[in-house]
């Protein structure tokens, strides 16, 4: 599946807040938007003024942007959040946080969620015993992720450990740090998202 490859500081200055896509990097005063809070280009830092499509675009592009996924998948999801029942808004949200990438990055395993999708596709992970490479796997709850025997040694997971510290684990889920095995005690809920997200207007979006 394709990814974006571009730089990625400059997302977080087009949708005006820190997307955390670097890691440590963004805790640090070196972060791009910390120092330059406007959006890239030479027009940047005009004063700019959104059409009611373009908060709605915006809101959209900010979500798929924080979860690293592209136009086509992101809206496959979409359609998917909108045919189970409830909330399509908190579904979307509750769909992209159930992804194998997305909850081996909540659980500190890795640092950001473009790490944790290609130590996914390098098969460093299994769900329940089983190897599993796909980056868009869904968990369930009573789900158990682990790193593979030979992949415990890794710096990788150490770093990433120590570091997971700062952002918290969310109560849908639970590390074993000394066993970097990861259960997933619950369905996430929308209070897990501390990211100001607001899902309703990417509903909003999909629907015009
Ligand atoms: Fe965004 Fe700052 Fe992290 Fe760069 S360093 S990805 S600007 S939060």
């Amino acid at each position: 599946m394709a990814r974006y490859t571009g730089p990625v500081c400059k997302l977080c200055r087009r949708e005006a807040m820190k997307l955390f896509l670097k890691g440590e990097r963004c805790y640090t005063d070196k972060c791009s938007f910390d120092r330059r809070p406007y959006p890239p280009g030479q027009h940047g830092q005009r004063r700019m003024k959104f059409t009611e499509y373009g908060i709605r675009l915006r809101e959209k592009q900010k979500v798929r942007r924080i979860y690293g996924m592209m136009e086509k998948q992101f809206h496959a999801v979409f359609n998917e959040a909108e045919r189970v029942k409830g909330v399509t808004g908190e579904n979307l949200l509750a769909l992209l946080e159930r992804r194998l990438d997305s909850a081996v990055y909540r659980l500190g395993l890795a640092r950001t969620r473009s790490e944790a999708r290609q130590l996914v596709r390098h098969r460093h992970f299994s769900v329940n015993g089983h190897t599993v490479n796909i980056p868009s796997f869904l968990v369930n709850p009573g789900d158990k992720i682990q790193v593979r025997e030979r992949s415990r040694q890794k710096a990788v997971f150490t770093a990433s450990v120590e570091q997971a510290g700062r952002r918290g684990t969310p109560e849908w889920l639970e590390l074993d740090s000394a066993s970097l095995e990861g259960t997933i005690k619950a369905q996430p809920n929308r209070e897990a998202l501390t990211l100001p997200i607001q899902e309703q207007l990417i509903v909003e979006f999909y629907s015009r």
